[in-house]
This record gives C-alpha cells, sequence and structure tokens, in this order.
C-alpha cells in the first residue's frame, strides 16, 4: 500500500495523522455490500468503529444504514443524511435524553439490553404518543474466542438480556403499549476471526427464534450484530476482510422464518484497514537490554494496544539510507506519553531506524481516531485523505 510516491507525499505532513486510503475503504464498501445483497442481507454500519465524517459519506454512499451507542451518534447519522428508518440504537445505559432524541427522530429499532429499560422506552415513547420499535438485546452466552475486553456475549458479560430474564421479559413487554416488539438482536463480541463462532451463534438464534414464535410473537427482524475481524498481522496480503464466506454462515445456519429479515452491525471489517496512524520517530534510545522506539504519537493517537494489548503491524516507511546495514533490529516501539502502557508494540523487528523516520502504524481505520483523547493536553488528532495527496 505504502509505495514510494505515497511515502514522499506523506512525509510533507506534519506528524502524528491518521492516514486513509479511500479507494481501499471504497473496494472493502463494495465487497461487503455485494456479499450482503445476494443474500438479502441488511448491513449497518457501527459509527463507533470511525465516525471521520469523509469516512461516514462512503458509508452512507454505499447504502448502508446505521448503528448507534449513543444519542450523539444517532444524531451525526442523521446530520450527515443516514435514513432513520435504517438507524438502530443499541446501549446498556441510554439516557431519558438519548431515548427521547431517538424517538423524536422515528429511527428503525431500539436494541433493548433490559427489561427496565423497556418500561422506560415505553413511558417515554406515551409522553410523545409514538410506539417504539424494539428489538430484544439478547445474551445468547456464546464464547466469541477473541480477547476478554472485547468479548460481549457471555452470561459474565453486562450486555443484553440474559435466557433465564426472558419470560419476565415477555411479561413486561405484554404490559408496554407503546412498545412493538419486532426482533431480537445479538452482538457477541469482536475481532472474531474463526467463523465457527458465527455458526454457534446462529444455532442459539434459531432456538430463540422458535422461543418467540411458540409464545405468538412473530419477528420480523433477526439482528446478529458485528464482530468480523480483519488480520492485524497481514494487512497487505489480507486487505479485505471475506466477506462472501462470513455472510454464507448466516445464510446456511440461520433458519429463517418467512418473511424474516436479517441484519448485521459491522464495524471494524469495514474500516480498519483503510487506515494508518502515520508517526515519526522522536528519538532512539539504545540499551542493553533494550533498544526503544519513540515516537511522536502515542496512546493518544492509538489506544488499542494500551486498552487490549492489541496487536498492529508496524512498519518503518523511510529507506534505509544507502550504504547501511539491513540487518534487523528489535526495538519497543513507544509513545511520548507519561505511561508505561504507551506502547505499541514490544521487540518489534525493524530495519534500523533513526530521528526523523517515518513509522506507519497498520490497521487503525477501527477504535483508533474515535478513542483519541486530550491526556497529557495533547493535540487534536490530524487525518490525511488519499485523494488530498
Ligand atoms: C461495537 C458494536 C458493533 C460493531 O462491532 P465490530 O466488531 O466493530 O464489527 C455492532 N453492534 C454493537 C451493538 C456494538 O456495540
Amino acid at each position: 500500500m505504502f509505495n514510494s510516491g505515497l511515502i514522499t507525499a506523506l512525509s510533507k505532513h506534519e506528524t502524528p495523522f491518521y492516514y486513509y486510503d479511500l479507494d481501499l475503504l471504497a473496494q472493502t464498501l463494495d465487497a461487503a455490500k455485494q456479499a450482503s445483497a445476494e443474500l438479502g442481507f441488511h448491513v449497518h454500519y457501527a459509527l463507533k468503529a470511525n465516525f471521520n465524517e469523509r469516512l461516514l459519506k462512503h458509508v452512507l454512499e454505499a447504502g448502508f444504514g446505521a448503528d448507534c451507542v449513543s444519542g450523539n451518534e444517532v444524531k451525526k447519522a442523521i446530520d450527515i443524511g443516514f435514513d432513520p428508518t435504517k438507524i438502530v440504537f443499541a446501549g446498556v445505559g441510554k439516557s431519558d435524553k438519548e431515548i427521547t432524541f431517538a424517538l423524536s427522530q422515528n429511527i428503525f429499532a431500539f436494541n433493548v439490553e433490559s427489561i427496565q429499560e423497556l418500561h422506560i422506552i415505553d413511558q417515554l415513547a406515551a409522553n410523545q404518543g409514538k410506539k417504539a420499535s424494539v428489538a430484544l438485546r439478547i445474551n445468547p452466552n456464546v464464547d466469541a474466542q477473541t480477547h476478554h475486553y472485547i468479548t460481549t456475549g457471555l452470561d459474565e458479560n453486562k450486555f443484553g438480556i440474559a435466557h433465564w430474564e426472558l419470560a419476565d421479559a415477555i411479561e413486561a413487554l405484554r404490559s408496554c403499549p407503546h412498545i412493538e416488539l419486532i426482533g431480537i438482536h445479538f452482538h457477541i463480541g469482536s475481532q472474531i476471526t474463526d467463523l465457527n463462532v458465527f455458526k454457534s451463534l446462529c444455532v442459539k438464534v434459531n432456538e430463540l427464534n422458535n422461543w418467540f414464535d411458540e409464545r405468538g410473537f412473530r419477528l420480523k427482524v433477526l439482528n446478529v450484530g458485528g464482530g468480523l475481524g480483519v488480520d492485524y498481522h497481514e494487512p497487505d496480503a489480507r486487505p479485505i476482510p471475506d466477506f462472501k464466506s462470513y455472510f454464507t454462515v448466516f445464510s446456511d445456519f440461520l433458519e429463517r422464518k418467512a418473511g424474516q429479515e436479517v441484519h448485521f452491525e459491522l464495524g471494524r471489517a469495514l474500516v480498519s484497514q483503510c487506515g494508518s496512524l502515520v508517526s515519526r520517530v522522536l528519538y532512539v534510545k539504545n540499551g542493553i537490554k533494550k533498544n526503544f522506539l519513540i515516537l511522536d504519537a502515542g496512546m493518544t493517537e492509538l489506544m488499542r494496544p494500551a486498552l487490549y494489548q492489541a496487536y498492529h503491524h508496524i512498519q518503518k516507511l523511510s529507506p534505509v539510507p544507502a550504504g547501511t546495514t539491513k540487518d534487523q533490529v528489535h526495538y519497543d516501539v513507544v509513545g511520548p506519553i507519561c505511561e508505561s502502557s504507551d506502547c505499541f508494540g514490544k521487540e518489534v523487528q525493524l530495519a534500523p531506524s533513526e530521528r526523523g523516520d517515518l513509522i506507519a502504524i497498520r490497521t487503525a481505520g477501527a477504535y483508533g481516531e474515535v478513542m483519541a483523547s486530550h491526556y497529557n493536553l495533547r493535540n487534536e488528532i490530524r487525518y490525511v485523505y488519499s485523494d488530498q495527496l
């Protein structure tokens, strides 16, 4: 992806910044669109992965809906131009203000995460003389086989309604005249690379689909969430996730009843690979036990490594000067922030590097820029798009 022309163009920009390859984004969205459309599936983009406006506009053009986890995300999606009838709203802690706003916009569905929330939405909908469309987020107790910080569908997680509460949920629904149950919703975690996990999810969805059917609820929507992983280790070998295999699992294993729609909420898989964090080496510290590359980007620009020990491929962009050794050196690649967890990678093999070298931290398009913080009173995050160079 980083050819010498691109590297020269990038080296003119003040670092650190996010670089977004909009062509790769368009190709990725197109691949997901085609694979889902063939099977008649509906895809909502999870805004929380990246709500950079240029990216959102591409997602909108591709025809996806939006999956939001805060009132401000609902507002952002609407401001960008997403059709409210394609917006879903999840989250364990929706405030009254957020619910009231989303109701006023007539969104497609609230993904409701507790029985108490059902009653609150019912009241707030009554205030507006409306009926809220709701999908129950059910915790299916399926292990996503991913990092425990990004697992959301186990009994021990805070998300969704547990299976032992479902009878009570149905009771609650019968006493909520301002709620219409349109479906069931699941989201079991993120960065899932083993498609068997999604087969297990389908089995649980089928059981629950039947359970509701037996109790007289005709569900229109089966929303299976997101979570499809990307290749952090070899971004150039697999720049676009295998959407076809992913969607095929659901078409093979989900038992849809007549007229039922299948909805997805993809975040990471759509935007990760198009983004890289570009940074410069500020200092090289050669120690006896360790060599440190100290970058001008830190956990304030990309928090994933500090937050959940996430791996990112680190690539030296600047060429090695002629006549110097190209033997690889092991570096701990760290940021400038006053925290020991501010480390992008330990024992990273790179060509010998020096002050001023340009470094790319790859696969940073999802959960990167959006998690940037002002800790240490750092600068506002900058970004550069491929069509601006
Ligand atoms: C975060 C989230 C998603 C998107 O997850 P990805 O792993 O980025 O695909 C989808 N649905 C809900 C409810 C989420 O919280």
